[in-house]
């Protein structure tokens, strides 16, 4: 309790206080005793002195003079003190008080002896008689050089002593009530000086536990206090600022490393991971509540991370190292850097998903040994028929004729290709230019369908064309539109057995036409069916069937820049239907 600062105020004070009462309570209550008895000393000697004079020529044995007792008794009561008068050998002669056969030898009390040797004496004695101090004062009462005897004068000081306790009691109600004053002035004052404190503490307290605070410690004076106060305040809106800034970096470096598609990981001295991305935590399938303060290879369940960390601590050298991770089957490259120049202790572990480049990498492999498997082939096939040519079959016009047409026909498939691989190059990296305008949606059905009658003819299929004339325009390009209706069509004509039909629709659906392209042909295996619109995909694996498998694929991308989408549903041995949509103006 008295730890307190208001009790440290409050004891010392009245403590102080109490002291000085007490103090000047004893000092005055003595003071005021000196000057009784000494005043008192003084006119009972002044008395005893004018009594000795009068008394003499009785205590001489004077003629006439009144007896010694009825002196003592007349004088005792006028002067209010007990008159004892003794003789020079201290043999008491009378008394206004005793009876003097029963007092013994007064020769040897102090005041006599004083009297006897000084002319005057006093003392202060205990009357067991009485039963209180009394104070005794005796003169010698002389005839010229002759010793005649003593008057002594005494009076009791229990008046005094009542006297003393009065006031004593009176000083002890002042001091107790002075203190009570003194006290409620302390508990004010200290309250006063106290109250801000408290408040400050409040505050401090609030603003170390990170909690909201009002900044504004109140002010109560115009002194030191509130100085502090000011102080206090200025310096709790200034960390208040600087946690608010905080929060504000925080939050950007946060959304930044939660945006980020490279998984990120903080970890410290001990492989503790102290922060995670939520890229990180997809790569490694960690749940994002288990990120956080677990150990680097509890949490990614792998060593490579770990042992990348550990070179960086040997060498203090950034390291990197490619792995694939176990459990999402991701090929990552990890690079670990030291950040002791920024946050000593603490190394930054990123993870760069090198999947999407090893399949990019994988399809420009694939990609370049399809295009020469293609063109090996009808290349090939050029070679040796201009070889068979000029080993003499030139000389056969017949064959001759039949070796040049087959020479034009692989050719051709050449130029498609080429024509085909040129527009898929265009159509992916962004340069196809359509000129889209308001295109009569019927107008490049027609068209396919008058261009490939003569091929549909030859395979005895019958193109039956399904387009009212009413139908609203749509926004597309006329020429690569008819592009795909071709590409569609003429598959369509090539999986078709003779005798067969090939329907060509168009009808609104929502915002968009759908154009539909449907044939009773070999259809579509169900695992085939979702490649068919990939690049050099084709159903006969042996790939040497007629076409390049680049038709759909540029179907798909033509279909795709004018805002459309296509799709295939087929099933094997009941031909397929093609379908795609186009935006309406
Ligand atoms: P291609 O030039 O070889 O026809 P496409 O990209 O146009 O290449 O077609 C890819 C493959 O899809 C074809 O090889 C064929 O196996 C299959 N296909 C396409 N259209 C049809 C269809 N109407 N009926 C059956 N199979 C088809």
């Amino acid at each position: 309790m008295f730890k307190s600062l208001r009790w440290r105020i409050i004891f010392p004070t009245v403590v102080l206080l109490l002291a000085v009462m007490v103090a000047v309570g004893v000092y005055s209550t003595r003071a005021l005793r000196e000057s009784y008895l000494s005043q008192t000393e003084s006119s009972l000697t002044t008395q005893a002195r004018l009594l000795a004079d009068s008394l003499q020529p009785a205590l001489a044995g004077a003629e006439g003079s009144p007896s010694l007792a009825a002196e003592a008794a007349h004088w005792s009561s006028l002067i209010d003190a007990r008159l004892t008068i003794v003789a020079p050998d201290g043999v008491v002669l009378a008394d206004s008080e005793d009876d003097i056969t029963r007092m013994d030898n007064h020769a040897l009390r102090p005041e006599i002896v004083a009297a006897k040797s000084a002319g005057s004496g006093s003392s202060i004695r205990f009357s067991h008689t009485l039963g209180y101090d009394m104070l005794y004062t005796a003169v010698a009462v002389r005839d010229g050089d002759n010793l005649l005897g003593f008057v002594r004068l005494a009076r009791p000081l229990d008046q005094l002593d009542v006297a003393i306790s009065r006031m004593q009691q009176v000083w002890l109600a002042v001091a107790a009530g002075v203190s009570l004053v003194a006290v409620l002035l302390a508990v004010l004052i200290s309250n006063r000086i106290t109250k801000p404190l408290r408040q400050l503490t409040r505050e401090s307290t609030l603003l170390a536990a990170g909690g909201e605070t009002s900044g504004q410690a109140p002010t109560f004076s115009t002194d030191e206090l509130q100085s502090l106060t000011q102080a206090f305040n200025l310096m709790s809106r200034s960390i208040q600022d600087k946690i608010q800034r905080l929060e504000v970096e925080k939050g950007k470096l946060n959304a930044i490393l939660q945006a980020m598609s490279d998984g990120v990981l903080v970890v410290d001295d001990q492989d503790n991971v102290q922060i995670i991305n939520q890229a990180a935590c997809e790569m490694f399938a960690i749940e994002p509540q288990e990120g956080g303060s677990k150990n680097l290879i509890e949490l990614t369940r792998q060593h490579q991370p770990a042992e990348l960390l550990r070179k960086v601590k040997d060498t203090g050298q950034q390291q990197s190292l490619a792995f694939e991770i176990l459990k999402t089957r991701q090929t990552v490259r990890a690079i670990a850097i030291p950040t002791q120049v920024y946050q000593p202790g603490l190394y930054l572990l990123v993870f760069h998903d090198l999947t999407e480049q090893k399949r990019v990498e994988a399809l420009r492999r694939d990609f370049v040994s399809n295009v020469s498997h293609e063109l090996r082939n009808p290349v090939a096939v050029i070679k040796m028929l201009s070889e068979t040519l000029q080993d003499g079959a030139i000389a056969d016009p017949e064959s001759a004729q039949h070796f040049l047409s087959q020479i034009e026909k692989e050719a051709d498939t050449l130029t498609a290709m080429v024509n085909e691989l040129l527009d898929l190059s265009k159509a992916e990296s962004g340069n196809l230019k359509l000129e889209t305008r308001a295109v009569r949606p019927c107008q490049p059905i027609n068209n396919a369908r008058d261009r490939l009658a003569l091929q549909a003819e030859k395979a005895g299929v019958t193109l039956r064309v399904d387009c009212p004339g009413d139908l609203p325009a749509v926004r597309a390009d006329a020429v690569r539109l008819e592009q795909v209706l071709m590409n569609l069509v003429h598959n369509a004509i090539k999986f078709s057995k003779p005798g067969g039909e090939i329907f060509i629709r168009a009808k609104t659906e929502d915002a968009y036409m759908r154009y539909e392209v449907q044939d009773q042909g070999s259809g579509i295996a169900e695992e085939d069916l979702p490649h068919v619109f990939e690049r050099f995909y084709k159903v006969d694996k042996s790939r040497t069937g007629e076409g390049t498998g680049l038709g759909l694929a540029v179907a798909k991308h033509l279909v795709e820049a004018q805002g459309g989408h296509i799709t295939a549903v087929s099933a094997l041995g009941e031909g397929s239907t093609f379908s795609f949509t186009i935006p309406l103006i």
